[in-house]
């Protein structure tokens, strides 16, 4: 049914030696906190770096980042405590000796962020002077923000520059990676369109860090670089992918009928917002005694839930109670937002709806950030690390992009310094042209998107999902066999690169969503809506040309 997805190797025709070639030790693909995190350690270990960016380094998931980075560092707090939150929050998937190493490493990784002059916000009253937050999930208040809801932001450019200033580190911004190559059983590198020219670019030791799919849905928090290309090229490489079903939603995204869905930090709960529905009622107690500070896909359920119940389009957040100034002060981003759509924080409620926002699943990796692939690692939210299990917990992203950058950096160096490899300069690919009709890319696209929020979002059926499962394998028919050149224009190229990745993601997820017959985490079965540790405390995994995913108890 989808041997469309599970023969393709590479998107493109090519032939390595009539085309331009770089070479590097360590290439790194993606430019947020991960990729950057892993350029500055693998250049601090000795080895020669080149990173890429499909757009400019700042777009990127960590730019917009708000509510911040958890870390323990404060004399009442503990890695023990921050290790049972995340365990809980992971629903029984975790992987625990991954949480206890990000745990320990984090504070660590952020006092180094200090060093490197990063602007954390202040509160004087313990050993850093550090403000700290509290976000749903937490039991203690360790979320480091800056600029009130500008984390993202103020880190993005600590690194960037960072980055800049270690000479042997290269950024090639614009330059949208197609392939990762393989030879031998081996990832030797990848195949890039920079600016126009398709590009061979050869490495000792490549690092995946291309970041999230919010993109595969409608409603998204993630900017439009979030198309999961490196989830989509890493599957086509060979390297094998986990919990591909584990789609976390943000409860509080901005609703507001034609604007982007500006996500509305956890933050704003934590400081003691409350969730309201269109008659004014506090409801979030009636779904869990942790009211508006449960886990994210708690209150992402409790949200659709009421919105069923009251027949209404969305519910709101209530901050009128809050101090005005305080609120400002703390969530600048979101006062300016609030007021370029002219509602009045004093006085008006924030209408609000859950969106897609952080792929829990990836390409599966080891405590170093290897895949299953030599040659390849993984880090950040194109992996599958297993520090979140089932389910995200607020403000630990952010944080293992650091601890396994870092770690994946270290180690990727250390090989590429010492070891050579053999680059197949005479590899050849050859694909068959196409003799089925055209689709509109830019309709397939948006079609996609809203297929799989109403059927592979927040609530899933077996009948939704084995009705997805047969509309991407329809789609994937017309689209996986086209080969997009850049003669047809640079944009249109990556946007049908693009549509591929998605649609091969969008099979991964919608498939193991269908396989995985029980409710845990941020997978919800409206047929089956029990946790069942019997038969489900596993992973599904994947690797090419499987069409089903393999159920590995743990
Ligand atoms: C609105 C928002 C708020 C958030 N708030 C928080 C928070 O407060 N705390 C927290 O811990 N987490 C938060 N998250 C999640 C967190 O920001 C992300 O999970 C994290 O930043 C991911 O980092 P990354 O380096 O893996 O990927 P990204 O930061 O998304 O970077 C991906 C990089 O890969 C590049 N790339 C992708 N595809 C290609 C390609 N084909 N070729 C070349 N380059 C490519 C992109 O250009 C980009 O540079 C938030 C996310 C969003 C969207």
């Amino acid at each position: 049914m989808f041997q469309a997805l599970t023969q393709r190797r590479y998107l493109l025709p090519f032939k390595a030696s009539r085309l331009p070639q770089q070479f590097t030790e360590v290439l790194v693909i993606g430019g947020g906190v991960a990729g950057l995190r892993s350029a500055i350690a693998a250049a601090e270990a000795g080895a020669e770096v080149l990173l890429l960016t499909k757009d400019t380094v700042a777009e990127s998931n960590t730019w917009y980042a708000q509510g911040g980075i958890a870390a323990v560092l404060q004399p009442l707090d503990s890695v023990e405590s921050h290790v049972k939150d995340t365990l809980d929050c992971g629903v029984g998937l975790c992987d625990e000796s991954t949480v206890r190493t990000v745990i320990s490493e984090g504070p660590q990784r952020v006092l180094e962020l200090l060093q490197w002059n990063m602007r954390f916000d202040k509160k004087a009253g313990n050993p850093y002077d550090l403000a700290f937050g509290l976000e749903g999930g937490h039991s203690f208040a360790r979320i480091l923000h800056s600029f009130g809801d500008a984390t993202g932001k103020e880190l993005a450019q600590t690194l960037i520059n960072t980055v800049r200033s270690r000479e042997s580190i290269r950024i090639s911004e614009k330059t949208f990676v197609i392939d990762l190559i393989t030879d031998e059983g081996q990832c030797v590198g990848a195949i890039a369109l920079i600016g126009e020219q398709v590009t061979i670019i050869w490495a000792r030791r490549t690092i995946l860090a291309s970041g999230g799919a919010g993109q595969l849905y409608r409603e998204s928090t993630n900017p439009r670089i979030a198309t999961a290309d490196g989830h989509a090229m890493a599957y086509r490489a060979g390297a094998r992918v986990k919990d591909m079903e584990m789609v976390q939603f943000h409860p509080t995204t901005l609703y507001v009928a034609g604007s982007t869905r500006a996500l509305v930090t956890e933050a704003v709960r934590g400081e003691g917002a409350h969730l309201v529905d269109h008659n004014g009622y506090r409801f979030m107690k009636d779904y869990n005694p942790m009211g508006e500070l449960a886990p994210r896909d708690i209150v992402s359920r409790a949200i659709v839930e009421q919105i069923r119940k009251t027949n209404f389009t969305h519910v709101y957040l209530d901050v009128r109670h809050l101090p005005k100034q305080k609120f400002r002060d703390r969530f600048p981003q979101l006062a300016l937002l609030c007021d370029q759509f002219e509602i009045d924080i004093a006085k008006d409620l924030i209408p609000i709806h859950p969106s897609a926002h952080y792929m829990i699943g990836g390409v599966d990796v080891d405590d170093r950030g290897q895949t299953s692939l030599t040659g390849l690692y993984a880090v950040g939210e194109a992996s599958c690390s297993g520090l979140h299990g089932a389910n995200r917990l607020a403000s630990n992203s952010l944080l293992e992009g650091l601890t396994f950058g870092t770690r994946a950096g270290t180690d990727a160096a250390n090989f590429a310094r010492e070891n050579k490899i053999r680059f197949p300069q005479e590899l050849e690919h050859k694909i068959d042209r196409s003799a089925k009709t055209e689709l509109d890319i830019t309709d397939v696209k948006s079609s996609l998107r809203s297929v799989m929020w109403r059927n592979v979002g927040i609530e899933r059926t077996g009948d939704r999902l084995a009705e997805t499962r047969k509309i991407i394998a329809f789609w994937s028919r017309y689209v996986m066999d086209k080969t997009f050149h850049i003669t047809i224009g640079r944009d249109s190229a990556v946007a049908g690169w693009e549509l591929q990745n998605m649609l091969t993601a969008c099979f991964l997820v919608t498939s193991a969503a269908y396989t995985r017959t029980e409710s845990r985490g941020a997978h919800y079965r409206l047929d089956h809506p029990t946790r069942d540790d019997e038969h489900w405390r596993s992973h599904l995994t994947w690797q090419r040309p499987q069409e089903a995913p393999i159920v590995e108890p743990l």
